[in-house]
């Protein structure tokens, strides 16, 4: 299987036919749209937030909206962990510190003599 590399491209601006590894058109001059490969997800997903930022960062002059996706889907990725693991560690310990306080308090009733 060989790519074709002569396919062309259409200017969104113009409609002008235009060269596939063109970056600009050669008609009216508009910033020809760069396919940007999906495989940044990945780069996103796998690096998180340092991820997002590399992809957004190398693919924001290409295509600005695909670009921002990656970094909302690399913040994701930091963010949603870090939100469950603080909302487990705050239900934990709020379950535990009450029932800490009480055994405490028993514990500590006990120990002082009474009578
Ligand atoms: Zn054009």
């Amino acid at each position: 299987m060989e790519e074709s590399k002569d396919e062309t491209v259409y200017c969104r601006e113009c409609g002008t036919e235009t060269d596939r590894d063109a970056k600009f058109c050669s008609e009216c001059g508009a910033r020809m749209k760069v396919e940007v490969s999906d495989l940044w997800y990945l780069v996103s997903v796998f690096l998180a937030i340092v991820g997002g930022l590399i992809a957004w960062l190398a693919n924001k002059d290409k295509d600005p909206e695909k670009a921002r996706n990656f970094l909302i889907v690399g913040t994701l990725i930091t963010v949603i962990p870090i939100a469950i693991a603080l909302i487990a560690f705050f239900s934990l310990s709020t379950s535990t510190g009450t029932e800490g306080v009480r055994t405490t308090v028993e514990n500590i009733s006990r120990t002082i003599p009474t009578g």
